[in-house]
């Protein structure tokens, strides 16, 4: 279903099933697999990869450079960005161009979710299923199930499949434990942030 009002590039690809909603832009190049959600007002820049089964809410914007595993999920008015040094202009002022820079790439991995408003600075990985709190600024790499939050985001612990918190439930080796849906992972202990 692609609504009348959106604008999908002919040299786009949308997976079958895939719901693209009120004025939601797809430009030339970028992928998106199946049975995804494309809210209203998305903006998806051209060459972005996104997955299957990823629902991105109304207002998000994914720039080039980013790829968004299968089923992430991108809450309203997230901005990714991929540009490290943003100038309007070259230093001898001319209008800068994409001649004069190569976008940053930026990895969503598979599940992960990002809170609404979420910004998230260039050229870093969001690992598997972590969570990242509404409003967070994401200016470092996050690990697999983490939860961050802030700004800057910091490593506040882990969170299950579910979205659930994850307690530590002792033993060698760091086995966490979700009492809502029983599930156990193996992970690092919580590195103490400055
Ligand atoms: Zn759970």
């Amino acid at each position: 279903m692609i609504h009348p009002s959106a604008e999908v590039s002919p040299r786009a690809r949308v997976g079958k099933g895939t719901q693209v909603w009120n004025e939601a832009q797809i430009r030339e190049g970028a992928v998106v697999g199946e049975s995804c959600i494309i809210g209203k007002g998305v903006y998806i820049d051209r060459d972005v990869v996104i997955g299957s089964n990823v629902k991105i809410e109304n207002r998000a914007s994914v720039y080039r450079g980013v790829t968004l595993e299968d089923g992430v999920f991108v809450g309203p008015h997230v901005s990714f960005t991929n540009d490290r040094y943003p100038r309007s202009v070259t230093p001898d002022g001319r209008l800068r161009t994409d001649a004069d820079w190569e976008p940053e790439r930026t990895l969503v991995r598979e599940g992960a979710s990002l809170g609404a408003g979420a910004v998230v600075l260039p050229g870093l990985v969001i690992g598997r299923w972590a969570m990242v709190g509404a409003g967070s600024l994401v200016a470092r790499d996050v690990p697999d199930h983490a939860l961050v939050m802030g700004s800057p985001a910091r490593h506040l612990g882990y969170v299950c499949k579910c979205g659930r918190r994850l307690e530590p439930s002792g033993g060698a080796g760091g086995q966490w434990r979700c009492s809502e849906c029983d599930r156990s992972f193996e992970l690092a202990p919580v590195a103490s942030e400055t």
